[in-house]
């Protein structure tokens, strides 16, 4: 019988041990999970890089660290950690990506702020275009941006995506490298940021990049605060360069209240809530690794080491 860890804060174990005990029931899975097992017992570890275990030294013969969110940047770097690193693929936390996505994208699009600020008497007429002429670039195709970038598309934006890998998505302008970067963010009307943190993608969106991009777009970032140069945002909205900037992740969470992105007039912040791991459903990508890893069989989602997501 496994031992199975639960490396979280304690609320988390209240959220998810009634959804973990139905997932291992549903796999006939006999497993002991619990919050304090000694780390030498320890065969998988269901980890929140916000738990406090940062030492993986003593879980000898842990076969694999499973990430309770879909971004890794906090425990791919950490040298303690030798075992498999799978991270959080989990449909209803796509479901709720393409719902805050496609939410805050359509607001952009159809002027929405408009007429809810203005009720002032105005009869504004402008009429917003239709999707087809709004093109709108997702930078970063994996698990969620291509959830996104195929919604948008079935809505009937033209959808650029760009990633570090080419792809061949139906439906979505697909590029990649920079001077595929170059060309994504040159249509981009709406460009929506869903790349994960990493050396690579640190700062990605500066001044250089900003300018390029259609004057007056917008810009939705629910990936990882640090995607964008803060400054040169903030510069690109004073200017009219950028019309308008949804943020839902910053460089210092909770947004630090003197933040000038607070008091922007054309900043949206939202915080970090853009989409959530489901308890329910990430219980069952957890139990379905514990079962692999039983089985002898490969881990999925298993995170690359050497590219950093
Ligand atoms: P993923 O499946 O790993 O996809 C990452 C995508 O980014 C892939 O398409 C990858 O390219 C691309 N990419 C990575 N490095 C790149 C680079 N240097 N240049 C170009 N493309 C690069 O990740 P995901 O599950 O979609 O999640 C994306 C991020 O969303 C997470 O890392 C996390 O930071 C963020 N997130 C935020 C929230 C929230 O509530 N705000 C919730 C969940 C996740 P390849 O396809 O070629 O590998």
């Amino acid at each position: 019988m496994p031992n199975v860890l639960f490396a979280a804060l304690p609320p988390r174990w209240l959220q998810y041990e009634p959804p973990l005990r139905a997932a291992l029931d549903a796999a006939g899975i006999k497993a002991h999970v619990a919050t304090d097992i000694p780390p030498e017992e320890v065969d998988y570890i269901i980890y929140a890089p916000n738990s406090g275990l940062t030492d993986f030294t003593p879980y000898t013969r842990a076969k694999a660290v499973l990430n309770l969110w879909a971004g890794v940047e906090d425990v791919v770097t950490n040298a303690t950690l030798t075992q498999p690193l799978a991270r959080m693929v989990d449909h209803g936390l796509t479901q709720g990506m393409v719902e805050w996505v496609t939410g805050h994208v359509l607001r952009h699009h159809l002027g929405m702020d408009s007429h809810i600020q203005g009720q002032d008497g105005l009869w504004r007429t402008e009429v917003p275009p239709l999707a087809a002429d709004r093109p709108i670039t997702v930078l970063g195709l994996g698990a969620l941006g291509t959830a996104c970038a195929q919604a948008l598309a079935g809505l009937g934006f033209p959808v650029t995506g760009w990633s570090r890998s080419a792809k061949d998505f139906s439906g979505i302008t697909c590029l990649n490298g920079d001077a595929g970067l170059d060309l994504a963010l040159e249509t981009a009307q709406i460009l929506v940021l869903l790349l994960p943190l990493t050396g690579a993608t640190d700062n990605l969106l500066n001044a250089e990049r900003l300018e390029r991009l259609p004057r007056g777009a917008f810009v939705v970032n629910p990936g990882r605060g640090p995607l964008i140069d803060d400054e040169a945002l903030l510069a690109a909205l004073d200017s009219g360069q950028v019309a308008h900037a949804t943020l839902d992740v910053f460089r210092i969470e909770p947004l630090p209240v003197e933040h000038p992105y607070w008091a922007h007039p054309n900043v949206t912040v939202t915080p970090h809530i853009a989409s959530e791991t489901r308890a329910r459903t990430a219980s069952e990508v957890i139990v379905e690794n514990i079962r692999r890893g039983e089985a002898g069989e490969p881990f999925v989602h298993l995170v690359d080491r050497a590219n950093g997501y």
